[in-house]
């Protein structure tokens, strides 16, 4: 991820800060649109400080970092440490393709369920980038251009948050209220939605990790 991907994103959850607080608060503390927040402007800070030393890796780890030490909760600890483990599987010359999108997703998507203990359909974020990580496996890809995949992975991405609705929450605040928490989307999920929705959007328009 480029410091511009990067400030696709920050904008993007700048903009749907009360929206996010809104989601929390029907079935949280109401703080996550602070916390994702919180995180994206120690985010700009770090990037501010890479001082042209810019690529996939260096960027992510920078904005995991950012986001451990700057933001509380679940959301902190899990979106930081998901950054890290993409950042450690890329090398310098990372390009931007569906098997790169995989490794980086899989490698996110691995270290949330070992520090969270969740699995697909328990309302949080994993609903959101489980379905986008498995567009990007092999088998989904033949035949199919990047900007294909790139649709297909924010329309699953955005079924994924849709589905968390019809889900109990199993984990987190959410967790206690239980049936209560069926009819609202998981505002974890949906801050990933618009992560994604901000990346996709970056990339189809540069061409460029
Ligand atoms: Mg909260």
């Amino acid at each position: 991820m480029t410091r511009d991907a990067a400030t696709a994103v920050i904008k993007a959850i700048l903009s749907e800060k009360d929206f996010l607080n809104d989601l929390d608060a029907k079935i949280g503390d109401g703080d996550h649109g602070l916390n994702m927040v919180r995180g994206a402007t120690a985010a700009s800070d770090a990037l501010n400080e890479l001082n042209g030393d810019e690529n996939a890796k260096n960027v992510l780890q920078a904005v995991g970092n950012a986001v451990i030490m700057n933001v509380g909760g679940s959301a902190g600890s899990l979106y930081g440490a998901g950054l890290l483990a993409a950042a450690e599987i890329l090398d310098e010359n990372a390009v931007l393709n569906a098997k790169t999108l995989e490794n980086v997703f899989s490698a996110a998507v691995n270290e949330i369920q070992r520090r969270g203990q969740a699995k697909l359909g328990d309302k949080t974020l994993l609903d959101v980038l489980i379905p986008i990580r498995d567009t990007f496996k092999a088998e989904n890809c033949v035949g199919k251009s990047f900007e294909t995949l790139l649709t297909e992975a924010r329309d699953a991405a955005r079924d994924g948050l849709e589905l968390t609705k019809s889900l109990i929450a199993k984990k987190g605040r959410a967790a206690a209220f239980g049936k209560d928490s069926i009819g609202f989307e998981d505002p974890g999920a949906a801050s990933a939605l618009i992560i994604f929705r901000a990346l996709c959007g970056f990339w189809k328009d540069s061409r460029r990790f």
